[in-house]
């Protein structure tokens, strides 16, 4: 699974970087989303799937 961010309508709110701080980081000038890996796996891919739905924005989504 593909992990993929829009930073588009990324609202900076920093959700997914609580849900797995190996898997996102914000961008040090404007907030917007960071995937560190774009193709999660296991417990990791777990979160992931938090983050897609806990995601204010709705900025996230994962695709095969
Ligand atoms: S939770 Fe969504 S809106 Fe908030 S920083 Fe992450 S991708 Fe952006």
């Amino acid at each position: 699974m593909r992990l993929i961010a829009d930073t588009s309508r990324c609202v900076g709110a920093g959700q997914c970087v609580l849900t797995d701080p190996d898997l996102f980081d914000q961008d040090e000038e404007d907030g917007t989303v960071l995937v560190l890996d774009g193709e999660p796996a296991g417990e990791r891919l777990e979160h992931a799937h938090e983050a897609v739905r806990l995601c204010p924005g709705q900025a996230l989504s994962l695709a095969e």
